[in-house]
């Protein structure tokens, strides 16, 4: 596989995984017990520079492939896939920021979310608007003297320590006015006019910590409005948040990668060693035969996903394709693959004491994650907008 790393890919690589063992691995189970903090992973990520890997280097970032950033990403999501998600909802917002912020938006944001100083989420779910973002009902209303951000936003990934959120709202001037879809950079560290309420439970990626944020009347200045003109009708607004989330899409395909390695590697040590009737199981054909189609399906899931990782900075027409493919390939091989790894471990599986367990979790929720398995269909086939 590494012949389609450049050297210096191949070193980074190395130099990706190493730290990802040497502070993520140790707090998975941690992290996926509430007992490790989240925010501390990222502020890590962010001093390193990985937050920034992407980010061009006139605002401190590395200026690097985001295939980079993807074999960072494979390396988390080996580890933990909730780790691989907080950092999906901040490169969201990097990236648009990137595209249409201002410069002044640009310089007083970029450097910070390089660094890891300032952590980003995008919120756009609402109670009623989930896979169809055109349903969003938040809106900012009022003249340039005074707006006002109101609207209930859940599942907002790192919502209860993130310092900025980029808010999808409606964006009415007069009464009269239906509303366009628009972003606004809003400070979360400034909690009177905005609730963030508790922690959600979830079954997988745990480690991903979400929760609703209400804002209230909440004050906004007109130039937190995402780019200088906002967008021009709805359709420009859907078109950059479906945009966003291709490359959120991409990073979770990548930890989906990364999991399916880290099953693969349990299942094997397990039919190594498991004796049943007077020999290992992995001399079973049985269980051969699922190693295998594990095997195949990672490499498979891994090459798409570089696929859809270069084609953003080399072939951008083909980018929202490629990454619902590799999204939808690869989430849904995480969630069959791992199930059998639980299967090959037997009642030991079902142990929260083994890794298959959580890996079984995580994969489930990675086919819901930023853009379910059916709308994935819907843009491969072509029945929606990418
Ligand atoms: C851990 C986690 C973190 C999240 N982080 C964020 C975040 O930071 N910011 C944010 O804004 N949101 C976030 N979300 C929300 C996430 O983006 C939504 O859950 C997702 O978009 C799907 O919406 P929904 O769950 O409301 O499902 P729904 O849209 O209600 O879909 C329900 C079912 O219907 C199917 N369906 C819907 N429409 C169609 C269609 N047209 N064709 C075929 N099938 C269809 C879906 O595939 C699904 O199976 C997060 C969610 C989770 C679980």
């Amino acid at each position: 596989m590494n012949t389609f790393l450049s050297s210096e890919q191949q070193a980074l690589q190395a130099q990706y995984r190493a730290f990802v063992k040497e502070h993520i691995a140790p707090h998975a189970k941690a992290l996926d017990s509430g007992s490790y903090n989240t925010r501390d992973i990222i502020a890590d990520l962010g001093q390193q520079g990985y937050l920034g890997i992407c980010i061009p280097k006139e605002y401190g970032g590395q200026a690097l492939p985001f295939l980079n950033f993807i074999l960072l990403v494979e390396a988390i999501g080996e580890v933990d896939p909730g780790i691989a998600l907080a950092i999906a909802g901040h490169a969201q917002v990097v990236e648009l920021l990137s595209k249409f912020g201002t410069d002044k938006q640009k310089s007083r944001y970029l450097p910070l979310l390089a660094r890891g100083e300032c952590l980003a989420t995008l919120a756009v779910t609402e109670e009623t608007a989930g896979s169809d973002f055109s349903a969003v009902k938040s809106t900012v209303q009022g003249t340039k003297d005074k707006l006002t951000l109101t609207g209930q936003k859940t599942w907002v990934v790192n919502g209860p320590f993130a310092n900025l959120a980029l808010v999808m709202a409606r964006y009415t001037e007069s009464a009269e006015d239906q509303g366009r879809l628009s972003f606004w950079l809003v400070d979360m560290d400034n909690r009177t006019e905005l609730n963030v309420g508790s922690k959600q439970g979830k079954l997988g990626l745990r480690s991903a910590i979400t929760s609703p944020v209400a804002f209230n009347g909440l004050s906004v200045n007109p130039e937190a409005l995402l780019s200088e003109k906002r967008f021009d009708n709805d359709e420009q607004a859907l078109d950059a948040i479906r945009h966003a989330q291709s490359v959120s899409k991409v990073i979770m395909a990548a930890s989906a990668v990364g999991l399916l390695e880290h099953a693969v590697d349990e299942s094997v040590q397990r039919a190594r060693t498991r004796e049943q009737f007077g020999s290992t199981i992995g001399r079973l054909q049985a269980i051969q035969w699922k190693l295998a189609d594990m095997s195949v399906d990672s490499s498979a899931a891994r090459l798409m996903t570089y696929r859809a990782a270069w084609s953003k900075d080399e072939k951008p027409e083909q980018f929202s394709k490629y990454a619902a493919m590799c999204k939808l390939f690869a989430a849904r091989g995480a969630r069959l693959h791992s199930s059998e790894a639980v299967q090959i471990f037997g009642v030991l599986g079902l142990s929260d004491d083994e890794p298959v367990e959580k890996l079984y979790r995580d994969a489930k929720a990675l086919e819901i994650v930023e853009g379910t398995s059916e709308i994935q269909k819907n843009i491969i086939a072509g029945l929606a907008k990418a």
